[in-house]
């Protein structure tokens, strides 16, 4: 039932991420573009060509520029700024020098760059790729035949057109592989976000769930026991009215890296509810399991929270069960329930194991 709003917020979440990785990946454009039209700026004042050093110098101011509105989230206007130093660069270049420097092959970088773009109205992109294609022919068509104003040697001239192919190639892996990597990291906070409670970072709910019907499977087949304990804080609204909301969590906080410590490697600890934890042991029987949950209830009563100040006294009430054949996972989970609320009835702080 609750499948539909939890897509929608993964969705949500993932539009959310990939556009911030797609802002970050326009930060580090501006940056790296900068950095190599500094790099040009002295490699046109020593090839003699003048007029195009003063572009690059313009190019640098408008790298600076765009790098300062992504700061300042000015977003659409800092890529405005680098679409057009891309186009007006390579148009002035090509002009300048030559149809031969290869100065035009800079255009394609912009189409990863629109493509990857998370812009609202989507015939915009198709619109973008359409006009710069637009452009790149246009270029073509006018400047290809032109006498340069800036003559450079053609030896020079050849050189400049390989490296600007192979730093065409090197922006274009540098970018996509930038933005794999930031899209891989929104990936992995996704997960994390499905799969754990945020406030205590154990397991959730769903993901419990799946990992026992994992466990259920494996069962099937090695016939190994399945324990069940779930554990809930004792008289928790009395902490909540007492020391007030920010106090349940940090107790919540602290019993959940206490129960995480304890337990062995191989079991899961979910928070099951508000108050309420289920832990998961594979290869547990009923007795171990129980044995295990006294350890706990032991250790958790020996702690104080401590709060602003404050020492916290905490006590759980445990119930325990095991997996018999051919049950769901509700089944055992409802038994341990059942004996749970029979140790809340019969005073709390302490570990009650289902009637086997
Ligand atoms: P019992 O010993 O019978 O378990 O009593 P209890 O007070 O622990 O249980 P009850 O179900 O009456 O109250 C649980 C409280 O837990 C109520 C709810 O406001 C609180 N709670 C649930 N989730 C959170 C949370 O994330 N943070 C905090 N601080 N409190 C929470
Ligand atoms: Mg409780
Ligand atoms: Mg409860």
């Amino acid at each position: 039932m609750d499948r539909e709003p939890q897509s929608l917020l993964s969705r949500q979440f993932t539009n959310r991420n990939t556009a911030s990785a797609f802002w970050k990946l326009m930060h580090k454009v501006a940056v790296v573009a900068g950095a190599t039209h500094v790099m040009f700026l002295g490699l046109f004042y020593g090839l003699g060509a003048h007029s195009l050093a003063w572009v690059n110098l313009g190019s640098v101011v408008l790298f600076a520029t765009s790098y300062l509105c992504l700061k300042q989230r000015l977003n659409l206007l800092a890529v405005g700024l680098i679409v057009t130093e891309i186009l007006a660069h390579a148009a002035l270049a090509v002009r300048a020098i030559g149809w031969d420097s290869g100065f035009h092959y800079y255009l394609l970088v912009v189409v990863p760059v629109v493509v990857i773009s998370r812009m609202k109205v989507r015939a915009f992109r198709p619109l973008l790729i359409g006009l710069l294609l637009a452009v790149y022919l246009g270029m073509d068509y006018n400047l290809r035949g032109l006498q340069p104003y800036d003559h450079i040697s053609t030896e020079a001239l050849t050189a400049l057109r390989y490296f600007n192919i192979a730093v065409t190639v090197l922006l274009l892996t540098y970018l996509s592989n930038i933005y794999l990597q930031l899209v891989t990291k929104a990936e992995k906070d996704l997960r994390v976000l499905a799969t754990t409670d945020p406030l205590t970072h154990l397991l959730n709910r769903r993901s419990l769930m799946e990992v026992a019907e994992y466990e259920l499977v494996q069962r099937k087949r090695n016939h190994a026991p399945l324990a069940f304990v779930l554990a809930d804080i004792d008289h928790f609204k009395g902490i909540n009215d007492e020391f007030g909301h920010a106090a349940g969590d940090a107790v919540l906080t602290a019993v959940s890296v206490l129960l995480r410590q304890a337990l062995r490697e191989q079991d899961s600890v979910a928070r099951w509810g508000g108050e309420e934890f289920l832990i998961l042991m594979p290869n547990a029987t009923l007795e171990m399991a129980s044995t295990v949950a006294e350890r706990l209830r032991q250790q958790i009563a020996a702690v104080e929270v401590p709060f602003e100040g404050k020492q916290i006294k905490v006590s759980m009430t445990f119930g325990v069960s095991c997996h018999h054949d051919d049950e769901s996972i509700d089944e055992p989970v409802n038994r341990a329930d059942t004996a749970l609320y029979k140790g809340k009835l019969s005073g709390r702080n302490q570990v009650v194991a289902e009637v086997a």
